[in-house]
């Protein structure tokens, strides 16, 4: 059976419903951006109270991912799409074989990959159905596979850039990092590595025990991880964790973390600001694992990518010395620098004009 599909527009979105009952599957596809290519973001798997707050997520993040990805240079549009956990059993495999049937309704406009929830191995059942989808498992030297690693490799790039421009380094400098999953947990073995000293927290038990066999790490409770008292605060988690409740806690002076969408509302960036913090804006910061996905789509191999991925710290560095020029939160210039890039966009819409327009990378 075909999954019940609801196309419409809402404030310049375009969102896509689909339900598929025979299998449990329920969902939103939000494109935001097709100016620079074809909409590309991941796919999350989590329990929603509502059909309502999966609209809200797919839409924030779809917008985040077409900032993301002009501030990445990359020739991807945004789009994201978010699908409720099923409470009770469910055959997953039978459930994303039915998602890879909404993909191939949208005919390439949106390409997903893996986000919180989803595997490389959901994105090759889906692959079996649909050729809208990338994080597949990479083929030798080329691009491919699981994003998280590069995602890490840009935020541990970025920490140890922001710490160098304040005279520091990884090596004695204490870092709070709330959220041990696949990118956390690769960021604080980086960190420990470097020498850094680390306060983590996670709310699965399984997440921080796994982490433990590695490295030594002070453990906090996952409400008191912002409260930390370190040099810099790494969200790894789920989005809103800047917010009128957290920030007056923040005792670190930098917040540079993987999370997409860390500020609850641009008035956190705001308060941020105000109280002298420095806030890296999370898009700039966790392009690593888009730039991976890009190049999996442009069939580049995985030098480019590390190439691309360091110089992730040269683009935050410059939305930095922007925002101090302009006296201007660093996250409201990376918007305005962002927006800029989509508004000058030649449209490159087709997948086979994307892939010819490599070259601009
Ligand atoms: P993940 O699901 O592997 O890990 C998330 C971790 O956060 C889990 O261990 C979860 O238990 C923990 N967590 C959830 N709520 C928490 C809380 N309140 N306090 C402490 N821990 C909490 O996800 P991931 O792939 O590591 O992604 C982490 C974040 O980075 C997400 O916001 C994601 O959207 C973003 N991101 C990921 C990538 C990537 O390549 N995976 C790329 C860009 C952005």
């Amino acid at each position: 059976m075909k999954p019940q599909i609801t196309a419409f527009e809402n404030e310049g979105q375009r969102v896509v419903r689909f339900e598929d009952s025979t299998c449990g599957l329920s969902g939103v596809i939000a494109i935001d951006s097709l100016a620079l290519g074809p909409a590309t973001g991941g796919c999350r798997f989590w329990h929603y109270d509502d059909v309502e707050s999966m609209l809200v997520d797919a839409r924030r993040l779809a917008r985040g991912m077409s900032y993301k990805n002009a501030m990445a240079g990359l020739p991807l549009g945004g789009g994201k799409s978010v699908i409720q956990r099923p409470h009770g059993r469910f055959d997953r495999d039978t459930l994303f074989r039915s998602f890879a049937r909404v993909l191939n309704s949208l005919g390439g406009d949106y390409l997903a990959a893996e986000d919180v929830g989803t595997t490389p191995h959901d994105m090759e059942v889906v692959r079996s159905v649909s050729p809208h989808v990338l994080g597949l498992p990479s083929n030798g030297a080329m691009a491919g596979g699981d994003p998280s690693p590069w995602t890490a490799l840009g935020v541990h790039l970025c920490i140890e850039h922001l710490l160098s421009r304040r005279g520091m380094t990884l090596a004695g400098s204490r870092i709070a990092v709330q959220g041990l999953g696949s990118v956390g947990a690769d960021l604080c073995r980086k960190l420990h590595e470097g020498g850094a000293t680390l306060v983590v927290a996670d709310v699965h038990d399984h997440a921080v025990e796994r982490l433990l066999a590695d490295v030594s790490a002070q453990v906090v409770s996952p409400d008191a991880i912002h409260c930390s008292d370190v040099d810099l605060f790494a969200p790894c988690a789920l989005g809103g964790g800047l917010n009128p409740e957290t920030i007056p806690h923040i005792q670190a002076s930098m917040v540079v973390g993987a999370a997409n969408n860390q500020l609850a509302t641009n008035a956190d960036d705001d308060r941020l600001h105000a109280r002298g913090i420095l806030y890296a804006p999370d898009y700039v910061v966790n392009a690593g694992g888009i730039i991976n996905v890009a190049a999996e789509y442009l069939g580049q191999d995985q030098r480019e990518v590390f190439d691309r991925v360091g110089r992730i710290p040269a683009r935050l560095s410059a939305v930095l010395e922007r925002a101090q020029a302009d006296k201007q939160s660093p996250s409201r210039v990376a918007d305005a620098m962002a927006r800029e890039l989509i508004e000058d966009a030649v449209p490159l819409v087709r997948s086979q004009d994307v892939r010819a327009g490599a070259s601009h990378l």
